[in-house]
């Protein structure tokens, strides 16, 4: 049964909110609920859109399960914390992951194979980014998550399919949120975490009661596929080969994200709006390895809507290939749309069959092609075979932030006993940052009760 008050309120129940209330829980905290749009766990079925992000878990629930353990990845906490306290965060939830079952096998640790190849990168013109991976699997998220839920359950109230629609701040005073359904519930502290999914509504949130942001850049890529054996230098040395590039025409920010290993492609849907994204399982093997190029813009004045841009370019997409297009960097190169004839006679066989073969060039604007081809080219001389005819590409791979709030170490807003953590506050990109940013909120909260 639902309360009309309580000590703390979280939007969502992704894996910021979960180790925000893991945190709380283990303190001295009267009451606290989450509210959460999605379903429970045990409901949640691995579907498109709204079912494969929201509910228990959130994004994290049906993702890769790559829990990265180097501080340079995963979001911008080491812009609001120190490095050491960053580092010692890390260390702490990738405990509290392993105690709810995580693998003990870390990949990527540094060796002479990876320091050989962060010179090899350099020659290159890339920056290796050397991290070090606890994986998962997609298969293992469900039943670590399921594990947590049910530590959690007598302690928390947790209320699924119920969105909260406004964060209720009077006289500059946070006093709880208004759910979607009418009711209004009161607390001392909000901690919202709406993860990527509710990006807007929180930079609606924020824009209403007036916090003051700054914009983020928006990611606009590629996802890439090509057989695992081209790709295989990399993946045995750095599970999750990491580099960094600056554009030689634009000296844009150019990066790889999100390499799977044998791993398939796979359509995500946000607003309506199909876009790709990549996994891998831990027990079952595609004949190829894939990963993101993404290029990052921040906008000047006087634009200021990163998001509704990166929208825009996955809209025309979806508007010309009825969903994700997959073209051929033969084709590309060659000024010619694939067709389907030509996608079949590709050495690379797409994993993501739905996706249109189709023409990129009509979709990403110049900046971005150009940004991508010149670091496939770089690639190319670190991994042989990257460069090729029948490299695949599928557009457009797009991951939007919200507008950077100005928040505290503690991440905490203007407005006192508010709180915004995870993806949707645009502070991190993955689940180990996500995660920390809930103990960080959790932490605060906790000082604060004791003090009260
Ligand atoms: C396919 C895929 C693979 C991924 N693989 C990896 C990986 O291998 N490694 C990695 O580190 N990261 C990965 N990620 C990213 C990772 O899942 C996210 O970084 C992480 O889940 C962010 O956590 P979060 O709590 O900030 O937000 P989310 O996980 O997005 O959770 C936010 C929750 O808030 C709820 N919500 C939103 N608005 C409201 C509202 N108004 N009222 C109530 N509830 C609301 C949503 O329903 C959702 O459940 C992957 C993501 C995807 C989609």
């Amino acid at each position: 049964m639902m309360k009309k008050q309580y000590q703390v309120a979280i939007v969502g129940a992704g894996p910021s909110a979960i180790f925000a209330a893991l945190t709380l829980s283990k303190g001295r905290m009267k009451d606290l609920v989450i509210f959460e749009k999605g379903k429970d766990i045990h409901e949640r079925k691995r579907g498109r859109g709204m079912e494969l992000l929201c509910g228990w878990g959130g994004a994290g629930a049906f993702s890769d399960g790559k829990l990265t353990l180097s501080p340079k990845v995963g979001g911008f906490l080491g812009d609001f914390i120190p490095q050491s306290q960053l580092v010692n965060l890390l260390r702490k939830a990738d405990e509290i992951y392993l105690s709810f079952g995580a693998p003990k096998e870390v990949f990527g640790q540094s060796s002479d194979k990876t320091e050989a190849l962060y010179q090899e990168a350099k020659l290159a013109g890339l920056e290796f980014i050397p991290m070090e991976i606890r994986h998962l699997g997609t298969e293992n998220c469900v039943p670590l998550l399921k594990k947590i839920r049910n530590a959690l359950e007598k302690k928390v109230d947790v209320l699924f399919n119920t969105p909260v629609k406004e964060i209720l701040v009077e006289n500059g005073k946070i006093k709880g949120v208004w759910l979607e359904n009418g009711t209004r519930v009161n607390a001392d502290y909000v901690i919202c975490g709406p993860g990527r999914v509710g990006a807007q509504w929180i930079k609606n949130e924020v824009q209403r009661l007036g916090i003051p942001s700054i914009p983020s850049p928006v990611d606009i890529g590629v996802r890439v596929e090509a057989p695992a054996s081209i790709l295989q230098k990399l993946t045995d040395i750095a599970y999750e080969a990491k580099f960094i590039y600056y554009s030689k025409t634009f000296d844009d920010k150019v990066r790889t994200f999100c390499m799977n290993p044998f791993g398939e492609v796979v359509t995500e849907t946000i607003d309506e709006i199909v876009t790709v994204n990549g996994h891998s399982y831990a027990n079952k093997k595609t004949e190829n390895t894939n990963f993101a190029i993404l290029v990052s813009n921040t906008f000047t004045e006087p634009f200021n809507d990163p998001i509704g841009y990166g929208k825009y370019i996955a809209r025309l997409a979806n508007f010309l290939g009825n969903g994700v297009i997959i073209q051929r960097l033969g084709d590309l190169l060659d000024g010619r749309r694939s067709t389907p004839d030509r996608i079949n006679r590709c050495i690379t066989q797409p994993t993501l069959i739905s996706a249109t073969p189709g023409d990129l060039s009509f979709v990403l604007p110049y900046r971005h092609l150009k940004s991508i081809i010149e670091m496939l080219e770089a690639l190319d001389r670190i991994t042989p075979g990257i460069f090729s005819r029948h490299t695949l590409l599928y557009g457009v791979e797009v991951k939007f932030y919200t507008n950077r709030v100005k928040i505290s170490p503690a991440l905490e807003t203007d407005i006192q006993n508010l709180f915004l953590i995870g993806d949707g506050a645009g502070i991190t990109r993955g689940l180990m940052q996500a995660s920390i940013s809930g103990i960080l909120a959790g932490d605060e909260i906790l000082r604060r009760i004791g003090n009260e």
